[in-house]
């Protein structure tokens, strides 16, 4: 195993990104973590659900919890690469592989920053870190039932920062204090086949499905919600798969999905979804399902004392004030929204989950100060 230092974030970089831990493999990640903050003091527990390793880690016994969060898993690496993905290699001031953005990097320079803080001698509550390998997947093993076990041994988080890459065009320039929701669709319309002349002896499927994906985009979901754009739904295929001009297929689908902010759930959209599609399959007599690919909650963190002071910490490590946002993906900071107010911070997402993903060397120092900054301001 490589000795990581406690000032260079780099090394314990470079020794998590050589496990190839495509989800949900752990590949002995956890265990560098495991191996890195035991000679911190943190008291190390590891929760397995099925197939999936996970990491819990605290310092102190009393509050206020301040968290760092993440995940170690990546996705798979893909072909194509210029060199090695595993092999973690700098090249011109970049380090290269998978996890270099999202977000192995990240991990060590919280542990950095976390090493560097405690010189100052032991944190005013306590410390802790929060991590899985099921991220990048189902996400059902990971943090979501790690937090649901830590509930029940009545553990408390008071706050928590979760490290995936936020950035934009500048590492620091943005942290997430929200993130919207998504609701991936699919509808059904099955009918009877027949010939296109005798349209009284079919039932065709295409009509009350055209019938539904119009009513569903003539709603204004909302306007925006605070801190979030209008929500918004998009028809993403609409597939027939009839090869005759003459004949009225059986069955036609479609995919949609939502973005949604606040003022929506994924179980009141769904709702929506199945009466506009049941009532426009029962004008026509078609039968119709309705399957659903992925959902995630919308959740947002109020700006106030912890957004100010992450906002803080990164001007003083990056010389700039970040924007607050909620735009991009999901991450697993919509289980943690549950328990206590989370925000987003880490590096550029530019070449997170691409070919030749890389991060400048820099930017994760720089990141572990602010990282430090983050902690020397929360427990001060
Ligand atoms: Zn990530």
């Amino acid at each position: 195993m490589d000795a990581p230092t406690i000032t260079d974030p780099i090394p314990l970089a470079q020794a998590l990104m050589r496990r190839p831990s495509v989800t949900p493999l752990e590949a002995g990640a956890l265990d560098i973590i495991e191996s890195a903050l035991k000679p911190l003091g943190f008291r190390v527990r590891r929760y397995k659900f099925g197939a999936v390793d996970n990491l819990y880690a605290r310092l102190g016994e009393h509050a206020p919890n301040f968290c760092f969060a993440g995940h170690v898993d990546v996705v798979p690496p893909g072909e194509g690469w210029a060199a090695d993905p595993f092999a973690a290699n700098i090249r011109d001031g970049l380090l290269y592989g998978r996890g270099a953005a999202d977000m192995k990097t990240a991990i060590a320079a919280m542990i950095t920053a976390t090493a560097d803080f405690l010189k100052r001698g032991a944190p005013k509550g306590s410390i802790s870190f929060l991590l899985t390998c099921d991220e990048e997947g189902p996400a059902v093993d990971g943090t979501k039932a790690v937090l649901a076990a830590l509930q029940a041994e009545g553990e408390k988080i008071d706050h928590c920062l979760v490290g995936e890459p936020t950035s934009e065009h500048r590492v620091g320039d943005m942290i997430k204090n929200g993130r919207r929701g998504s609701l991936n669709v699919v509808i059904n319309m099955d009918g009877k086949q027949g010939h296109v002349a005798y349209p009284h002896r079919a039932r065709n499927p295409v009509t009350p499905l055209i019938e539904t994906l119009a009513a569903l985009k003539a709603r204004t979901l909302d306007n925006g919600a605070p801190g979030f754009d209008a929500s918004n739904l998009e028809v993403t295929s609409v597939d027939v798969g009839n090869g005759a001009h003459n004949v009225i297929a059986q069955r036609a689908t479609a995919k949609l999905n939502i973005r949604f902010n606040t003022n929506h759930t994924p179980e009141a959209l769904l709702a929506w979804i199945e009466d506009t599609a049941s009532a426009a399959a029962q004008r026509a007599g078609v039968a119709h399902t309705l399957a659903v690919t992925s959902r995630s909650v919308a959740f947002y963190t109020d700006p106030g004392p912890f957004t100010d002071l992450l906002v803080a910490a990164v001007t003083e490590a990056f010389g700039a004030a970040p924007v607050l946002a909620t735009t991009g993906g999901t991450s697993d900071a919509r289980y943690i929204r549950d328990v206590c107010p989370v925000a987003e911070l880490g590096l550029r997402n530019e070449t997170a989950h691409m070919v030749d993903e890389h991060v400048a060397v820099e930017d994760v120092r720089t990141l572990a100060r602010c990282y430090e900054a983050v902690l020397r301001r929360y427990f001060a």
